[in-house]
């Protein structure tokens, strides 16, 4: 194939300039894209392609119009694509076409999405268990920049929650992650994120340094406390040197450095929020998380900002106790809060319009919304001055914190500037006021004139030449004629000189019409040009105010999402937790704030404090374990966003993290084998809980044999009651460890009770102190539907199971090698029997069947083919297995138990 020249081969070669992966290049009233752009971008946005002949070469073509640009640019760049985009402009000899911009999905201004839209750069050094990180979010939309330095030995783990809670669009690898193939897999684990290789030099620590304190200066890069920090200073350098380099001008907007990661926030790792379902549930949709159950917000802003919230709760009780403060007030003060939501339902999202205005891609509709909602705030300030319950609430230092003078009158000069309802083109006039300015104001008086001479000209006409069929119009190839019906084209005047004929009439132009179209046309484009300048300016002056537009924005957001979070506690009668210093946990009938919503639900107590640090929950399968201890989770996780939680009463010691464990469903998926990721999240967990932690445990070692899964419960167990001392909810299958209960001081047992009467089955939901003694599996399998002879059957085997044989635990009571403790786990009662023997030997009941150990010398344990039925009989899923192969393994275990 020959080189393409022409317009293809100018195409191609700016496409080799640029490593975008598609290029859309200016030609005249269109974008364009070539061959294998324009297969792409046909495919993904549904254009027509057709197919341009060069040089006896034929390339696939499709293009946009001019105008139409920016939607298709965000349909592409949602989709990951990183978009150039070629303009054109004149040359002495006629044109030419470079790359303005590159439009990314870490960059895009104008995104239609209400979620944040994070671009991160993340580099690393050191290597090992020293492992460092410097990573910075920056959202262009909303001007939010976020920077920390991660080191220690959970660097890495650290680094992925960071990933996983801000879910950015687009990822900027430095230099060594690049080559980091684990971490790499790690990112795209979890986040969606386009990876974009920015250039190397970038992530200098010279050159970011310089970019960092150009873009926010020194002083601020000193308070921030991030000066020392190279990790961090480097991946914020890069994050605004590719912001910059992609050329859209959203740099101006974005001028607040936050760090942030220390200190401040409640730990919940990756695992952890997406266990407590705080914005997804585990099968990924958004209906029946937390998020979505608890959000009354009115505007984007203010969803954003609870969804931050939840996603990172704080320590602060001074912080929490001003939410809580403000929450509590305006659930008392019903009518102006429903008013206050009222005012903020009229808002616009202040932060990506300032965002806008910044890079220019504001238009006069725009600046509009800006005005509108910074009316809002002086509304806003006076409902809550009128309203003596919440005039001396937290919510009046809200309202006080922007600087409201310069707000109101950044307000009253776009009201003075702009028409109420101007075009969506800023180039063809028709956005400004009169009185606005004098040179405009006589040009649109001119304008206007002509237009008026126009308008009655066809009255003057027929008046003066008895024309009843007459009229004055203008189109696109005639401009502007007089068009006279053919009957009475003989009444017409000499000087109506006839340019079209048509069916039914003739059209005619005048000398002085044709002179006051050139006017019209002059003055059109003079007034064009001239308000085009104007609103520049004016565009200009809203984006200097941007740190404002984020101030008063970001008040409402907190507004809105303090009025949500009253609206939800006093819709769904929740209390306000009393925020204690202690290391305890007491609430008084709490529900579980999501399922509360679908179900009638059964409130529970519970009661941690140092003497019962530890509640190991045991009951049937689906009797409500892990909704007890997610709603203990969830009620601490809310108590520490400052919202009102879901009980009668509450006292919530603050946490400094929240960690959990449950059973990992999509994990499988990823084809990692589930025992392996239990292993994982146990491992963090005991690596990175504390004293002041809430550890939420729901089956540990069910992955593995019995004994195997026993003994890792058993030893973490004590781990955490003797080393870690974190307040701890474990559930368990294991009825064995309920005897920790009596072993450990601070180990309490609790149980979900269920009433069994005439083998029938009812869950009380109710929570009570003491172990259960059964799992009621059979039940389970009963209402899951298996066919009744495998219940009856199963019933049949579990009793014989039960008659026959008592298991030996053995369990470490104290460090590695240290006295042990027996405990002998009878089966035939369901009961541990107690250590009266604290040697090696063990007591076993014994009743005399075939399996039994006869002697007390002998081994107690059972012999391997009824261990090994036992062990299969705990582990069958039956809500997994099918009946058929159900009823197969009990046949299997009925001949293994017989000796066959
Ligand atoms: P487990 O962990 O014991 O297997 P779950 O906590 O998953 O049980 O609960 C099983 C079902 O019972 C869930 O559908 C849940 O909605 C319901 N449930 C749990 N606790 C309650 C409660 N206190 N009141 C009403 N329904 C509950």
């Amino acid at each position: 194939m020959t080189e393409a020249t022409g317009i293809v081969g100018e195409f191609l070669s700016l496409k080799a300039e640029t490593d975008a992966d598609v290029l859309a290049m200016q030609c005249g009233d269109f974008y364009e894209f070539f061959d294998e752009d324009a297969e792409l971008v046909a495919e993904e946005l549904d254009l027509t392609i057709s197919q341009k002949s060069s040089h006896g070469s034929s390339y696939p073509m499709a293009g946009v119009p001019l105008d139409d640009l920016t939607p298709y640019l965000k349909a592409l760049v949602e989709r990951g694509y990183r978009v150039a985009v070629a303009d054109q402009y004149e040359t002495a000899d006629g044109h030419a076409r470079e790359i303005t911009r590159i439009v990314t999905p870490g960059t895009l201004v104008e995104t239609g999405a209400d979620d944040a839209q994070y671009l991160a750069a993340v580099v690393s050094d050191g290597s090992g268990s020293d492992e460092r990180y410097g990573v910075a979010f920056a959202d262009v939309t909303t001007g939010q920049f976020f920077v920390s330095g991660l080191d220690g030995a959970d660097a890495t783990a650290e680094l992925v929650t960071e990933l996983y809670k801000f879910d950015p669009v687009e990822v900027l690898p430095g230099p060594t992650v690049r080559t980091d193939d684990v971490l790499l897999d790690r990112i795209r684990e979890r986040t969606d994120a386009t990876l974009t290789l920015h250039a190397a030099d970038a992530f200098a620590p010279g050159r970011a340094r310089h970019t960092v304190r150009e873009q926010f200066g020194e002083e601020t890069v000193d308070a921030v406390g991030i000066a020392d920090d190279e990790g961090a200073i480097r991946a914020a350098g890069a994050v605004l040197s590719y912001v910059e380099e992609t050329g859209q001008g959203a740099l101006a907007a974005v001028t607040r450095l936050q760090q942030y990661g220390s200190g401040d926030h409640v730990d919940l790792d990756a695992t952890t929020q997406r266990n407590l379902e705080l914005t997804e549930t585990m099968h990924g949709g958004t209906d029946g998380s937390l998020f979505a159950t608890i959000d009354h917000t009115v505007t984007s802003a203010g969803g954003r900002l609870l969804k931050e919230w939840l996603q990172r709760p704080r320590r602060s009780r001074t912080e929490l106790e001003r939410r809580q403060s403000a929450v509590a007030a305006l659930t008392e003060a019903a009518m102006a809060r429903e008013e206050l939501r009222e005012i903020l339902d009229g808002g616009y999202d202040l932060e990506r319009l300032a965002s806008r205005a910044a890079s220019g891609s504001a238009d006069a509709g725009d600046l509009l919304r800006v005005q509108g909602t910074l009316d809002l705030l002086p509304q806003a300030a006076d409902l809550v001055a009128e309203t003596p319950r919440l005039a001396d609430s937290p919510l009046a230092s809200v309202i006080e914190q922007p600087d409201r003078e310069t707000g109101a009158s950044l307000a009253a000069e776009l009201d003075e500037a702009l028409v109420e309802d101007p075009p969506s083109t800023v180039t063809q006039g028709g956005l400004f006021r009169l009185g606005y300015d004098e040179e405009l104001d006589e040009l649109i008086e001119r304008h206007e004139a002509a237009k008026e001479w126009i308008a009655t000209l066809d009255d003057r006409e027929k008046r003066e030449h008895g024309i009843t069929h007459l009229q004055v119009d203008r189109n696109k190839t005639d401009g502007y004629y007089i068009q006279v019906g053919k009957s009475e084209t003989d009444k017409v005047p000499d000087e109506y000189e006839p340019i079209k004929t048509l069916k039914n009439s003739e059209r005619y132009t005048i000398p002085e019409l044709e002179e006051r179209e050139r006017e019209i046309l002059r003055l059109e484009e003079q007034r064009g040009d001239l308000e085009y300048e104007l609103f520049g300016e004016l565009r200009e002056r809203v984006a200097a105010h941007a740190e404002l537009l984020q101030d008063v924005g970001r008040a409402l957001a907190e507004l809105d999402a303090l009025a949500s979070l009253a609206a939800h506690a006093v819709r769904n009668d929740w209390a306000r937790p009393e925020l204690a210093e202690s290391r305890e946990l007491d609430v008084r009938q709490g529900r579980h704030p999501v399922v509360e919503q679908t179900t009638e639900f059964v409130p529970n107590d519970l009661r941690m404090d140092d003497d019962r640090r530890f509640l190991i929950v045991t009951g049937p399968n689906m009797s409500g374990k892990s909704t007890y201890m997610r709603q203990a989770a969830l009620i601490t996780l809310l108590a520490q966003v400052g919202s009102f939680v879901p009980a009668d009463a509450a006292r919530v010691g603050l946490v400094d993290g929240i960690y959990t464990r449950v059973g990992a469903l999509d994990e499988l998926a990823q084809g990692r084998s589930t025992f392996m990721v239990e292993m994982q999240e146990l491992s963090n967990i005991l690596h990175s809980a504390s004293d002041d932690s809430l550890v939420i445990l729901d089956e540990v070692g069910r992955g593995t044999a019995t004994y195997d899964g026993i003994s890792i419960a058993w030893a973490a167990t004590e781990y955490i009651v003797n080393e870690i001392r974190s307040r701890t909810l474990f559930a368990t299958h294991y009825h064995e460890l309920t005897t920790l209960g009596d072993e450990l001081p601070s180990v309490e047992n609790v149980h979900v009770a269920a009433d069994e009467t005439d083998g029938d089955v009812t869950f009380l939901r109710t929570v009570r102190d003491g172990p259960t003694d059964r799992s009621y599996g059979v039940h389970v399998a009963d209402l899951a539907g298996v066919p009744e002879p495998v219940v009856d059957r199963s019933r049949d085997v579990l009793d014989r199971l039960r008659e026959d044989e008592a298991i030996e635990v053995r369990g470490s009571g104290g460090s590695e090698g240290g006295d042990t403790t027996q405990v002998v786990f009878d089966l035939d009662s369901g009961q541990f029997k107690g250590d009266e023997q604290t040697s090696g030997e063990t007591r076993v009941a014994t009743d005399g069947s075939p399996n039994q150990a006869t002697s007390e010398d002998d081994d107690p344990r059972l012999d391997p083919a009824t261990e090994a039925v036992l062990d299969e009989l705990r582990d069958v899923d039956v809500n997994e297995t099918p009946p058929v192969e159900l009823l197969a393994k009990v046949q299997e275990w009925q001949a293994e138990l017989d000796g066959e």
